[in-house]
């Protein structure tokens, strides 16, 4: 095919997407129309169930939001006022909004310069008494190092909470991530790896107590309808929702087999590139590339090559320019410096990517980068 006025590159391409399962979203939704069960009916039902099978756990329940998921998790788990959680400063906000929801303080720990996930050397360092849980992120899509996690919270007797929003399909030696943590949080905003066209929200856990504290939780802190044991909240997965996440799960390994694929091309050209390192391939598990994500030797580069992208019509972004612990919303909370984190978060910036992406667009995204290495 000949492209001679070539189209602009997003980030994220949605539309791609939905040829391929309109025929099973459109039944699905007209099916549910006509059942008018909206309020955790059986979509939502179907889809906890096939996502657990999926993820490997025995219990996932639905949320309304993957923010919600992380406020249910430490909800369910027992964090409450006076307790101190860890949490990485490189990851989205919600991350440790969720831990403030619960009363907890979060405690920002530097992160590992090659994956960008939380170190657990500093998270050893940063444990006290009162201490209750540990939040790592699998961040961009990379697995964290779960396993020196789990070894400290089972040491130290805390809650391993899991921040999947990132991670849907992602895992560690056949173990998907969300399922070995206490508990894993997981979000369907639009543009994750497993998005509805809405916003939606999953908590995973083995633990059958939790799990069914969690169903209380997410339905006003009720068991039996119009009998609350205690203050819940009103976050459901929507049943639409449900319905389309329930056509897309089937194609989850496909569609991160595809954003692997888009990744290992740019990685290969990337390479070759001075200034440039491509995101860290040898992780402790399967990368399932939420973002691709690129570091800069020096921070003036980052904005040349952005600069650069953009004259070629091609979307880049910066995934996070202010990591939390320097956001005003956490300064009640004194936290350290934290150099690692604020090092990457002036030099990293992510290139589009979305499992339908081309490779010739892929292509077109490297020229512009090796342009502005030229120019
Ligand atoms: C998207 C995201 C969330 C929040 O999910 P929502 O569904 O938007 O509430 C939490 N943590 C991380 C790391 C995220 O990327």
């Amino acid at each position: 095919m000949t492209n001679h006025t070539a189209s602009p590159i997003p980030m994220v391409d949605l539309t791609a997407q939905y040829p391929l399962i309109r025929a099973e979203i459109e039944k699905g939704l007209h099916a549910a129309l006509d059942d008018a069960k909206f309020i955790l009916g059986p979509n939502v039902q179907a889809f906890e169930k096939a996502s657990a099978e999926y993820l490997g756990v025995a219990h996932a329940v639905g949320c309304a939001s993957g923010t919600d998921a992380l406020h249910l998790a430490l909800r369910a788990a027992g964090v409450g006022p006076g307790d101190e959680v860890i949490t990485t400063p490189f990851s989205f906000i919600a991350t440790a909004e969720a831990i403030c929801y619960v009363g907890a303080t979060p405690k920002f720990v530097d992160i590992d310069p090659a994956t960008f996930n939380i170190d657990p050397a500093a998270v050893a360092e940063a444990i006290t008494d009162r201490t209750r849980a540990i939040m790592p992120v699998h961040l961009f899509g990379q697995p964290a190092d779960l396993p020196a996690l789990s070894k400290l919270a089972d040491k130290h007797n805390l809650t391993l909470v899991e921040d999947c929003a990132q991670s849907f399909g992602a895992s560690i030696d056949q173990q998907m991530t969300g399922s070995i943590g206490a508990l894993g949080a997981f979000s369907f905003f639009p543009s994750k790896n497993l998005g509805g066209y809405g916003d939606g929200g999953l908590v995973t856990t083995n633990d059958d107590v939790l799990a069914t504290e969690l169903n209380v939780l997410r339905n006003h802190g009720s068991r039996e309808r119009y009998h609350h044991q205690c203050i819940g909240l009103n976050s459901r997965l929507d049943e639409l929702q449900a319905v389309i996440l329930q056509a897309k799960l089937p194609h989850i390994d496909s569609f991160n087999d595809g954003r692997r694929r888009v990744a290992h091309h740019y990685t290969a050209a990337l390479s070759e590139l001075p200034g440039f390192t491509p995101p860290y391939e040898d992780g402790i598990g399967r990368h399932v590339y939420h973002q691709y994500t690129v570091l800069c030797d020096e921070p003036e580069q980052r904005h040349e090559v952005m600069d650069r992208l953009k004259a070629a019509d091609i979307a880049s972004a910066v995934y996070y320019p202010i990591p939390l612990h320097q956001q005003e919303a956490f300064a009640h909370t004194h936290p350290p410096t934290l150099p690692i984190a604020e090092s990457i978060a002036k030099r990293c910036f992510s290139l589009p990517m979305y499992p339908e992406l081309s490779l010739t667009d892929a292509d077109r995204v490297i020229a512009a980068i090796a342009h502005s290495v030229r120019a």
